[in-house]
């Protein structure tokens, strides 16, 4: 059972996230960043992986609390948070919807990427193979 978030078909497909597209899409994803990540000296690629588990279980919650749950006083606004997250609340068991939808995931990814931050991870990598 599932709720309709879209009139539109199309829409309504870029929200589901079945488990048979998780599981390939998630691994291809974790095999490309491990061989791109090679070869890593071991203690900073495990310092990579605590910090971005860190910061990721962070940004995760945080979202969560304060944007994922905002009380927006507005029709649209608590439209947009029940389309992004307050379905998953009225049906928790919904395997279309437990997990964030590529059509959100991909482009987050990639503004994540063009942060300042990950450059500078990768810039540092490349530094202390070279040298
Ligand atoms: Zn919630």
């Amino acid at each position: 059972m599932t709720v309709r978030l879209f009139k539109n078909a199309y829409l309504e497909r870029m929200t589901y996230m079945p488990i048979y597209l998780f599981l390939p899409v998630w691994l291809a994803a974790i095999v490309v960043v491990f061989i791109y990540s090679l070869p890593q000296p071991f203690f900073h690629g495990l310092f990579l992986y605590v910090s971005g588990y860190l910061t990721w279980t962070l940004t995760e919650y945080l979202g969560h609390r304060f944007f994922f749950h905002f009380n927006f006083s507005s029709e649209s606004g608590r439209k947009l948070i029940y389309v992004i997250h307050g379905n998953h609340h009225e049906l928790p068991k919904d395997k279309l919807r437990n997990m964030m939808p590529l059509s959100i995931t991909i482009p987050l990814a990639i503004l994540i990427w063009l942060l300042p931050m990950p450059q500078a991870v990768v810039r540092e990598r490349r530094f202390s193979v070279d040298f």
